[in-house]
């Protein structure tokens, strides 16, 4: 892995984020090797060259510290939007663990997406940190079939791992749940699949599942993932064409039923699946002990 350094690290604060009552974002690496045939942080707006290149932001716990303690607002800190911070890096260098301990130190919360069971070490810092402050895991599931997770996100743990990683971190009282998106269509968007989601969700302790039924497509992501069609789906290229054309939102066109058995099935079992219910599901408690303060 090569390193680079950082100039800041911490984005400003947002008050009522719609994105999972997210306050602070961070990305202690840049790039990604987890191989995603989907990925949006491919996308040219994003401007990072060379995307599956991991590398390290050398100097970024330094000044980690220094914002955390610069910051009038404590908040939740969410991290995993742009690179998954449990990369194959991670388990060697752990800038991520050693980002919770600053955390954790400073009191702040935290908001983590990844795909890797890696997050499961960290188990010990994210008990510490729900002790005073709002902790929530989105692991990604976009099937329930371990073969074809291997061959569209070939690089990291498959969805089994990332099922128990979640019953792990559920059964040590940490709010996790799953984040289902993409539905890639016509690979991932059968009943089935999505049944399949919410029961093992269910089996798992998943607390919430937050759906999207189809995939975004921008500039250069849509190059390299329809590259990846024509490798693996020989013929599939040719339906999204059809289908979409150059759109940037190509919504499966079973979205309605998937919506529908999906409801039924977190109505069922008692999943949060709306975001409001999901943030407060994860930040109440929280509010509730520092309103008792007056
Ligand atoms: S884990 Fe996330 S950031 Fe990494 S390749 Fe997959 S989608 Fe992209």
């Amino acid at each position: 892995m090569e390193w680079i350094q950082a100039k800041t690290i911490l984005s400003g604060y947002a008050e009522n984020n719609n994105w999972f009552g997210v306050n602070y974002n961070m990305n202690l690496y840049k790039g990604c090797n987890h191989g995603c045939i989907y990925c949006d942080s491919r996308s040219d707006c994003y401007r990072v060259e060379n995307f599956d290149q991991v590398r390290g932001k050398e100097n970024v716990l330094l000044i980690l510290e220094r914002e955390l303690r610069s910051k009038r607002k404590t908040g939740v800190v969410g991290t995993g939007a742009m690179s998954d911070p449990y990369n194959p890096y991670e388990k060697e260098h752990q800038l991520t663990r050693s980002a919770l301990e600053l955390i954790n130190r400073h009191g702040f919360g935290t908001s983590i997406a990844t795909k890797s069971n890696l997050i499961v070490r960290d188990i010990d810092l994210l008990k510490k940190i729900a002790e005073h402050s709002p902790v929530l895991v989105k692991m990604t599931v976009t099937t329930a079939d371990d073969s074809l997770c291997r061959i569209i996100e070939p690089n990291v743990s498959p969805s089994s791992d990332r099922l128990n990683a979640i019953r792990r971190l559920s059964e040590e009282g940490i709010f996790a749940g799953i984040l289902m998106m993409p539905i890639l269509p016509f690979i991932e968007d059968t009943e089935d699949n999505i049944k399949s989601i919410v029961e093992l969700a269910h089996q798992s302790g998943a607390r919430f599942i937050y759906p999207a039924f189809g995939m975004t497509l921008r500039q250069n992501q849509r190059d390299w993932y329809y590259g990846k069609l024509d490798q693996l789906f020989p013929g599939l290229k040719e339906k999204y064409l059809a289908a979409y054309g150059n759109a940037y939102e190509c919504r499966s066109p079973r979205a309605k039923e998937l919506w529908r058995c999906f409801r039924s099935g977190c109505d069922q079992y008692g999943i949060l699946y709306r975001m409001g219910d999901i943030i407060r599901g994860y930040k109440e408690a929280y509010q509730v002990d520092q309103l008792s303060f007056f």
